[in-house]
């Protein structure tokens, strides 16, 4: 990003002072060498500004490349926590509503694979709901998330033992939990590296980890690529990020395990076994746990493609 650039997005972002933007090297393998995937992205309000996206040349990770400093994502953030609770303080009714939904959902669907009772964590729990049916099954239950209006209904209305702040700041007990989720919340985060590394240090051995994200784009990736998500996480890259902090993935799916009202969202959950599997990380990315950036440049290609000709598909199926 050039000086005018940066100048124009600060704007937008209504940030007066001046920030420069760093090159960042892979969040995954550390590799300096990335590529761009997209100059511009979604600002929001149906703005579409430069704001490039990269690929990380050795395993395919999909991020944000250059950053600005974390006081630019702070300041902005302020600003628009203030517009949003000005119009409501309040969680949405819809919004709760949901989160309950898909708290049921997500409990049935792993309580295979968790102990009867114990602790748990929510990175990025919103108002908490999530936490519901878990609590109502003897669990302990803990969450966090830096919108404080969110937080303090969780806290509230339901006395659940939310704290409001960023993921990176959360201080864990170590060796304390036997299950963390991050639904949706690790895109977000402005560095994913300690917030794993905070994970790892307070869970169990054999503790389970629940990661969600958003999945392959549903339309154009002119939509896709926004603002707010630093980075953009698939199968390979959800499962490399759980083995470099010791968590053996046993399942990566699209399968809407939450429910169908996060559309193209994506799991992958994994056991903790520690050292035995960080060590054999760096040897896989080398040996082809890999997406080439020409696979990743074609993967969103495609779906531009798909969403240009989709209408005419469906025209002729319907005849
Ligand atoms: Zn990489």
């Amino acid at each position: 990003m050039n000086y005018s650039q940066i100048k124009k997005f600060l704007n937008y972002l209504k940030i007066k002072k001046y920030h420069p933007v760093n090159y960042k090297k892979c969040e995954i393998c550390n590799c300096k060498k990335t590529k761009e995937i997209t100059l511009k992205s979604s600002w929001g309000n149906n703005k579409w500004g430069v704001l490039p996206v990269h690929c990380c040349v050795n395993c395919g990770f999909i991020f944000q490349n250059p950053r600005f400093d974390k006081h630019v994502y702070q300041e902005y953030y302020n600003n628009a926590y203030r517009n949003i609770t000005l119009e409501s303080i309040k969680p949405p009714k819809t919004f709760l509503d949901d989160q309950k939904k898909r708290g049921e959902l997500l409990f049935k669907f792993i309580k295979k694979y968790i102990p009867k009772k114990g602790s748990m964590l929510d990175v990025g729990c919103s108002a908490g709901m999530m936490l519901l049916p878990f609590l109502r099954n003897g669990w302990k239950c803990s969450g966090n998330d830096p919108v404080e209006s969110h937080i303090e209904y969780g806290r509230n209305k339901y006395q659940l033992s939310l704290e409001a702040i960023q993921a990176e700041d959360m201080v864990l007990k170590k060796n304390s939990l036997d299950l963390i989720i991050i639904m949706g919340s690790l895109e977000h985060v402005y560095d994913m590296n300690i917030v794993m590394e905070k994970c790892e240090k307070a869970i169990k051995k054999n503790g389970i980890l629940v990661l969600e994200a958003r999945g392959n784009p549903l339309g154009y990736t002119k939509n896709y690529f926004n603002l707010s998500h630093h980075r953009y996480f698939y199968e390979n890259t959800m499962q490399l990020t759980m083995r470099k902090y010791g968590w053996e993935p046993f399942l990566t799916t699209t399968y809407p395990i939450t429910g169908d009202s996060r559309e193209n969202t994506q799991f992958c959950i994994g056991k903790y076994k520690g050292n035995n599997i960080k060590k054999t990380f760096k040897s896989l990315i080398k040996n082809g746990k890999r997406e080439t950036y020409l696979d990743m440049f074609y993967k969103f290609k495609y779906f531009n493609y798909r969403a240009k000709n989709i209408k005419h598909l469906i025209a002729k199926i319907g005849k």
